[in-house]
């Protein structure tokens, strides 16, 4: 099996579907350069030989692919028609890194490779540009230092060597800019680089351009494990062991002059979707100078350029008049770009995030990758290329991600308070979004404040941490392609960029605007879809299920086969549901209901109460509060079953345990304190979730079970009565033997016949268990030939699957998965090869008896998105989940289903 594969020239060993070998980088290079994009010469060093290296180390990983890659240059110094060190016609290269998912910036690159003393002076001849060769070395020397002899300061508080001593030189002959440097100054400093790098390393600069490929080889092979690529890999949950790919391609140069530069651009908009044309270019520059905000960077299309002149009036930048498009300065080389985009895109059917370098007014495609995008450009993007015939609907279906659905979720600007809102200044729409936070000035302190909005001059790949806590996302440099921009959208996350007008002091943490300062803590808002700025906090609302999302709701509901329920406890929860298109409810837990102030007071006498009859007064309190709750909630669920579960949690949570509460609950009942208390230590337990709670209340106290479904059927017959259709489902909690089952089933039904009998009406309703205790998941067949329904309680389920408390597992949980021992938190993922066997037999047995019996899942694990695909591979007919993940359980449904 071949180590290195090659592209360039119209051809290539490989093709976009090889991305676990090649990276999605080499894979996407090799695919544009067959069907015909003018992408330069290279070869691509597969991720298996990452593997290899990361076991055998350099000198053996060098002897496995040296033919291979030597055979490789040869070919690219034969397209290119100059020669790898060569003096006189030298070819340059870049080692690129590529994983099989973009990781943008996580990892490393080196530009310029193949310099030395000599081939710079060559190189210098050859082109007739001493100003570039030299401005091509010393960032070779810049890059190859800090990337492979690890010069690159580890901390933002460590200063770049390089950085340094080129600030130094700036200041000494008054300039700002890069460009600036005369061929003396590139000289110099070229000069001081090597000396700096001989003071750190103890070595010369390596001068042999063979030693210099193999250094920067295994330096991209170590930057899979870098800190930065480590950490975003366990953010996105991307094993280790995929390694990343290298890519050696031949240089191009956007450093040639004024007929040269380089850039980004997008074929649709990443953070609304909307389908333009766009990105950022710089004149004479290279690489990553657009992405680092080296320069304010100038936009690709006129159209851009208009837009961007509209913010550009309160910012001093004023790039917009100073700077024009790519369309208006270079119009032959922006058709062709806008050729290749339209290509591409329709080529991978999807959004398209390109790179592009301009060598002496000829165009080269460095890159092309499915654009990463915000939530909302997301659903977007995916309906309009319906629309246009692009994909069928399927295809646009499985092109949401189900999790990034969340953002759209959230909660945005009440449009009232905007209108009062004190916009201080404003940026560029980076990220959309809404937050609202304190300012902290440093990646580091993000975590300082519960909600903190992080203001930077610019960010970089080490801040990406502190981007990840903080809510919102300011920085007073930097385009829409700056690093801020397209970390923060692919967190989706609000991020408000290039905001010129504010001055920001690191040392003594104020951000200036006019006159105005503002401090570390201060509270600011941030309206990432339109760019403002505003003072203070501004309120929000519940966001709307509308446009293109409900689009995708409605084709979702169209292949999903799996219904999706809510998790609702109030009517204000069911509407909400509701309107996220949720189709009933599958678990109402009525103990919330009784929390509430004017209410526990007669829950406290009910379980004070020594008598029955003591017991049933305090009940008949109770009773019409119930009523008054299920009557709210079936009038939201019109027409739609509600699950509702009896009485579960142990008494024990409803008592005071505060003295004074004590006092007033016994002068309240004219009792002793120390009955009261009496009372409280009594119904203590060891071990409260194993004890004296769910139908074992219901067993043992039945007048509670009487009540609650007197309160059920009542309510149910209310709203009979005013024509409002309602389908009440009874379900009874942690049932482990029939037995338990039976005698709740019997209450239920004799306290239903009796309500029949005195209301003169009858209504029908289901009653049902939850399958929770892994006895009952053994019993099933049993318990199915009396329920009516099942409805899997993974929570519990879970936690007495594997005997961990779900009180107790944050202090051993965290340190499982880190070791290992666990892959994921099994109460927010289901796990299937355990607690999914119980599922299954109590799914097959429940069957076995009752082929239709009804079956649905009410744990959290009802809204995360792989154990929602996995209760539809076992044949659930619903999932329930909370109001605001019921879309993303809607979408995995579609999914599944497809
Ligand atoms: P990343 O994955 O972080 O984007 P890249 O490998 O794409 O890193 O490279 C970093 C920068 O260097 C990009 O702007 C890219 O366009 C530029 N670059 C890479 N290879 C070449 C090349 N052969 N010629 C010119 N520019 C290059
Ligand atoms: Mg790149
Ligand atoms: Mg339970």
């Amino acid at each position: 099996k071949p180590r290195v594969y090659r592209f360039g020239n119209k051809s290539a060993d490989g093709d976009s579907k090889m991305k676990n070998l090649l990276g999605g980088k080499g894979a996407n290079l090799a695919e544009m350069s067959t069907i015909g994009i003018p992408v330069p010469p290279g070869f691509t060093i597969t991720t298996d030989v990452c593997t290899e290296y990361n076991i055998l180390g350099k000198d053996a990983t060098v002897d496995l692919i040296k033919e291979e890659v030597e055979k490789s240059i040869l070919n690219i110094e034969t397209q290119m028609g100059s020669v790898f060190g060569d003096k006189d016609n030298p070819l340059l290269i870049s080692v690129r890194s590529g994983a099989r998912v973009s990781m943008p910036g996580m990892m490393d690159t080196v530009l310029n490779l193949g310099l030395n003393d000599e081939v710079v002076i060559g190189l210098a001849k050859r082109t007739n540009n001493d100003q570039f060769a030299w401005d091509s070395y010393r960032r070779f020397i810049q890059m190859y230092g800090g990337v492979v002899l690890g010069m690159k300061p580890e901390s933002k508080d460590d200063i770049d060597p390089f950085e340094e001593i080129m600030e130094h030189l700036k200041e000494k002959r008054g300039i700002h800019l890069d460009t600036e440097f005369s061929i003396q100054d590139l000289q110099d400093l070229v000069y001081d680089f090597k000396d700096a790098v001989k003071k750190r390393t103890g070595h010369d600069f390596p001068t042999n351009p063979w030693e210099q490929l193999w250094g920067a080889v295994m330096a991209v092979f170590d930057s899979w494990n870098g800190n930065r690529a480590i950490y975003y890999r366990n953010m996105h949950g991307y094993p280790a062991d995929w390694g990343t790919a290298v890519n050696v391609q031949a240089m191009v140069y956007g450093n040639m002059g004024d007929n040269s530069g380089t850039g980004v651009c997008f074929t649709r908009d990443a953070g609304t979707g909307e389908n333009v044309f766009n990105g950022e270019y710089l004149i004479n520059a290279q690489g990553e100078d657009v992405v680092a905000g080296v320069r304010t960077p100038q936009q690709i299309t006129k159209l851009g350029s208009q837009r961007w002149a509209e913010l550009a009036k309160i910012d001093e930048v004023g790039r917009a008049e100073n700077y024009p498009s790519l369309e208006e300065l270079m119009p032959k080389i922006f058709n062709e770009l806008n050729g290749y985009q339209n290509i591409l895109e329709k080529h991978y059917r999807d959004m398209q995030d390109m790179e592009f370098t301009i060598q002496d007014g000829k165009l080269w495609i460095l890159q092309t990758r499915n654009g990463k995008r915000t939530g909302a450009a997301m659903v977007k993007i995916a309906m309009d290329l319906l629309k246009e015939g692009m994909i069928n609907e399927k295809e646009a279906l499985l092109k949401i991600e189900p999790n990034k659905l969340d953002e759209l979720l959230h909660p945005i600007f009440d449009p009232k308070a905007l209108k009062r809102a004190n916009v201080i200044a404003q940026g560029l729409p980076a990220s959309p979004g809404a937050a609202t936070g304190k300012i902290v000035f440093f990646a580091e302190e993000a975590n300082k404040y519960k909600n903190s909005i992080l203001v930077r001059i610019e960010t970089s790949p080490e801040d990406l941490e502190g981007m990840n806590i903080a809510k919102g996302i300011l920085t007073a440099r930097g385009g829409m392609t700056s690093h801020a921009a397209v970390v923060a959208r692919g967190m989706g996350k609000c991020c408000i960029s290039g905001a010129g007008a504010l001055k920001i002091n690191y040392k003594t943490k104020t951000l200036t605007v006019d006159d105005h300062e503002y401090h570390d803590g201060d509270w600011i808002s941030l309206n990432g879809s339109t760019g403002n700025i505003i003072e203070g906090k501004v309120a929000t609302v519940e966001p709307e299920l509308s446009g293109e999302f409900a689009e995708v709701m409605e084709l979702a509901d169209k292949y999903g086969v799996m219904k999706v329920r809510t998790n609702a406890d109030t009517p204000k929860d069911a509407k909400v549901a509701r309107n996220f298109g949720a189709q009933g409810i599958g678990l109402t837990r009525t103990e919330h209901m009784f929390f509430e102030v004017d209410r526990i007071k007669a829950m406290r006498e009910m379980i004070l109460a020594d008598t029955v009859k003591g017991r049933k007064q305090a009940l008949e309190e109770l009773l019409p509060m119930q009523r008054a709750d299920f009557e709210g909630i079936f009038e939201a669920m019109e027409g739609l079953s509600v699950t509702i579960r009896l009485l579960d949690p142990p008494l024990h949570e409803f008592v005071p345990h505060q003295l004074a509460t004590q006092k007033e609950l016994a002068d309240d009942m004219h009792i002793s304190l120390q009955a009261v208390k009496n009372k409280v230590s009594e119904l203590e337990e060891f071990n409260p979730m194993l004890g004296h709670r769910g139908c074992r209340l219901g067993n043992t106290y039945p007048e509670i079970t009487e009540m609650q479904t007197r309160a059920i059927l009542e309510a149910a017959l209310n709203l009979k009565e005013r024509g409002v259709i309602c389908k009440p489902e009874i379900m009874v909690p942690l049932v482990g033997t029939v037995k338990e089952f039976e005698m709740q089933e019997q209450i239920i039904r004799s306290t239903t016949n009796a309500v029949f009998e005195e209301r003169k009406d009858s209504i029908e309703y289901l009653v049902g268990t939850m399958i929770e205790v892994p006895r009952a998941a053994l019993m099933a067949d049993l318990i199915a030939e009396k329920a009516d329904f099942f409805s899997f309680g993974t929570n519990d389920l879970t936690q007495m699957t594997f005997g961990y408390s779900r009180d107790d597992a944050g202090k051993f949980l965290p340190i499982y998965i880190e070791k290992g021992i666990l892959k994921v938190d099994p109460f927010e993922v289901i796990d299937q090869e355990g607690v999914g066997q119980l599922i299954e037999i109590a799914t097959q047995r429940g069957r076995s008896v009752k082929p239709n019996l009804k079956i649905g899942i009410c744990g959290e694990h009802g809204g995360e998105p792989s154990s929602v695909e996995y209760c539809y591979s076992v044949g659930m007919n619903y999932v329930s989940c909370s109001p605001f993940r019921v879309p993303i359980a809607r979408l995995v449904s579609a999914q599944a289903a497809i």
